[in-house]
Order: C-alpha cells, then structure tokens, then sequence
C-alpha cells in the first residue's frame, strides 16, 4: 500500500492515486491506470497533449465505447477477426476478444493501406487509385513443377527450409488520433519453400480479399475490376518460363504445349 502507488499525486482526470513508476504522463503529470488504459493514440500524437486534449481524447473514447455497443452491422467480413462494416453510417470496427473499445473507423477517414510482408512493404495503396495487389511469386509454379521433377529435387535441401512470414493491411488514416491501424496480421508458415508458397498464395487470396473491400469502401475501383482482363504481357512471361522449362527437360513438350494452350486461353 502506498508503495507502488502515489496519493500524494492524484489523477488529474479522475482523483484516484496514480502509479509511482512508469506512469502515463501529460504535460509532466502523471494520470492513474485506469485513465491511461482508455487513451487510444499515436504517441506522438499523446506527446503533443494538454490536459484539455487528453479530457477531450477520453469524451470521444467513451462515446466510441457506446457506439461499438449499439452498432448495427450490415456485414461482417473475415480478416483473421471480424470486420463489422456498417454500409449505412459508413464506418467499420475490428472485432477483437481481447479489445471491449476498438475505434469505429468512417470509410472517409481511410486515404490508403500498405500490405506488408515481414518488413517489406509489398503494396502501397492510396485512395482514388486503381489497385496493383502484390501476386505470389512464380515460385509456386515452379515449385509445383520442381515436386513433380528430379531436375529441381536436386534442390531439396535448400526447398525443405521452413519459412514464416507476417502479412499485414496497415489502414492510413486521416484521423486527428490514429495515423495507421493494423487491420489484419496472419502469419505464413512453410516447410520448405514449396509448402510456403502455396500457403501464401491462400493467404494473399484473403488479403487482397479484404483489401478490395477497403478500396470499394473509398469508392475505389477494386482489384478484380482493374485487372478483369489478364495482361498479355504477363501470359507471354509465364510461357517463356515453361519454354525454359521445356529447354532444360523439367517438362515434357506435351506438358509444355498444354500449358501453353491453358495461358493463351485456346
Ligand atoms: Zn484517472
């Protein structure tokens, strides 16, 4: 009692005792637990406060508290949690078990996303722009290919290393206290590099996935519009590696010449 917490120093907000050590502070006074645990921001954005910011940051966080109970969703979608989008108002929560007060995001707030992998930053989206969603690399072709063949087997040792990767949607926002809200995070694990390549893929399908109901959100032209037809100049690459393929003996000239007519679409 009176060891880790300090009477001396109230709260400024609400009276009760604040902690001793590594208390929240603003302006140099130190607020109790209990306040600080509601306070979602950047902290650079927290660093800049007076008092009056912070009184004003915890009116909204205990309105947002009451919205998130009373919200009617139209739909839910499934990114790892629940997304509950509410196509009326215009806005969406992330559903988490672990967080009784998310911050209701309005569509207009959101100006862009970055998908990432690990620290690579494999798409940068910005609002009004048609989608270039990160694909998963050819290696899932030529790993299936290499399965089935002695020639890449060879590689084995190097294919059986296990791999895990992050995926992440970051949202930007323009928003007066969050910059970015982490919306989805799935790792990706892979024994070897053929398993993991497949994994990705059907994480990146559910990636793009959201990321497409977050452009259509802005009014955004979706993924699916913008890339309707295939580019020619990507089925020309994709025959060219199955040419080399074809030179190197991996793949018989009937495999060759079927896969050729499956990409052109003959
Ligand atoms: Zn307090």
């Amino acid at each position: 009692m009176g060891l880790f917490s300090n009477k001396d120093k109230p709260c400024p907000v609400c009276g009760k005792p604040t902690p001793r050590l590594l208390a929240t502070k603003i302006q140099g006074e130190p607020i109790c637990g209990d306040c600080a645990g509601q306070i979602l921001a950047d902290f650079d954005v927290q660093n800049n406060w007076a008092m009056n910011d912070l009184l004003e940051h915890l009116k909204y966080r205990a309105e947002n508290k009451e919205r998130v109970e009373s919200f009617q969703p139209t739909r839910t979608v499934d990114c790892g949690h629940s997304l509950l989008i509410d196509d009326a108002s215009r806005c969406f929560f992330l559903k988490k078990w672990t967080d009784n007060n998310p911050p209701i995001v309005s569509f207009d707030s959101i100006t862009g996303f970055e998908v990432s992998m690990g620290w690579n930053v494999v798409e940068h989206w910005s609002k009004g722009i048609p989608r270039t969603p990160y694909q998963a690399p050819q290696l899932g072709v030529l790993g299936a290919l290499g399965a089935l063949s002695n020639a890449l087997a060879r590689d084995a040792d190097k294919q059986q290393r296990s791999r895990s990767e992050n995926l992440k949607i970051t949202l930007q926002l323009n928003d007066p206290y969050l910059k970015k809200y982490e919306l989805m995070d799935e790792s990706v694990f892979g024994n070897g590099e053929f398993d993991f390549s497949r994994k990705l893929s059907v994480e990146l399908a559910r990636v793009n996935a959201v990321g497409d109901v977050v452009a259509a959100m802005t009014g955004s032209v979706s993924s699916s519009q913008a890339s309707a037809a295939p580019s020619a100049e990507h089925t020309a690459d994709d025959i060219l590696k199955f040419k080399s393929l074809l030179d190197a003996g991996v793949i018989t000239q009937a495999e060759f010449d079927a896969k050729k007519k499956q990409l052109l679409g003959i």
